[in-house]
């Protein structure tokens, strides 16, 4: 992407023209959203670098917080309720260049479909569709992940199968571990957690992100390991750090490939793309 004069003044005024132009119009094209949601959605074009902003009013916004979706690569701007669209659109000219860094970071979405290969326990397997017969649960078989069903079913059928493959392994990690600990984790659960791998209550239940079955199975385990310190430690201190080296003296391995490759994992989609 070519940087001209991001922040310069040509580039400021465009964008400021348009960012009126489209608050003053309201939208009413066919199938446009009624003002009311629409009022929630606004974005403001900033160019350069060429990008939408979804702006989102916060009561409790103090400044502006401007961040790219770990999930779809989408920047948005968080702002004070009272601030004004000038403000909005003068604080992301200034931050232009952090913004096309930031964006240029987010590896590409990886769309799970029959034929491709998809993230798996560290390496990867071919999604592959079984010849037509009865229905069988997904296998793996030579680097394959087999699946029954018709093609469109294929992407949920490898999605339910990575969530089974994290529990089966990140329940029973959890578990043991907190008995090493002397403690006894509560109700274990997986979601799809975008901000962290991994939680612990004070209640002693814990959740995990089920994506973890696409990284290697040390990472999971590490993970596992980690939370289950939580259960003694509700904190990141030392004390909680030398827990979690007595678990798994790799920790820092772990740790650092999750920060390496963890957005690539948040960007594999299973779901056909919404039409
Ligand atoms: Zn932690």
């Amino acid at each position: 992407m070519a940087r001209s004069g991001a922040g310069g003044i040509g580039g400021r005024m465009a964008a400021l023209a348009r960012a009126a132009a489209a608050a003053a119009r309201p939208d009413t094209r066919p199938g446009a959203r009624p003002a009311t949601e629409a009022r929630k959605e606004e974005a403001l074009f900033l160019d350069p670098p060429g990008v939408r902003v979804a702006l989102r009013r916060s009561a409790r916004a103090r400044r502006f917080t401007l961040s790219v979706s770990r999930v779809d690569g989408a920047p948005h701007l968080t702002l004070p309720q009272r601030a004004s669209v000038a403000e909005a659109l003068d604080f992301l000219t200034r931050q232009a260049g952090w913004l096309e860094a930031a964006m240029a970071r987010v590896p590409p979405e990886r769309v799970v479909a029959p034929g491709r290969a998809l993230p798996f326990r560290g390496g990867s397997v071919v999604l592959t569709l079984r010849p037509s017969g009865p229905r069988r649960a997904p296998t793996l078989e030579n680097g394959r992940l087999m699946v029954s069903g018709p093609a469109a079913e294929a992407p949920q059928r490898a999605m339910s199968f990575v969530k089974e493959t994290a529990r089966a392994e990140l329940v029973p990690a959890a578990r043991a571990y907190a008995a090493r600990l002397g403690r006894e984790a509560g109700p274990i659960t997986l979601r799809d957690t975008r901000s962290r791998w991994g939680s612990c209550a004070s209640s002693g239940a814990l959740s995990f992100s089920w994506r973890l079955a696409m990284a290697p199975p040390d990472v999971l385990d590490y993970v596992a390991a980690h939370e289950a310190a939580h259960l003694v430690e509700m904190n990141h201190g030392p004390d909680f750090w030398a827990l979690v080296d007595g678990l798994r003296p790799d920790w820092r391995e772990c740790r650092d490939w999750l920060r390496r490759h963890g957005p690539e994992l948040h960007r594999v989609r299973f779901a056909p793309p919404a039409s």
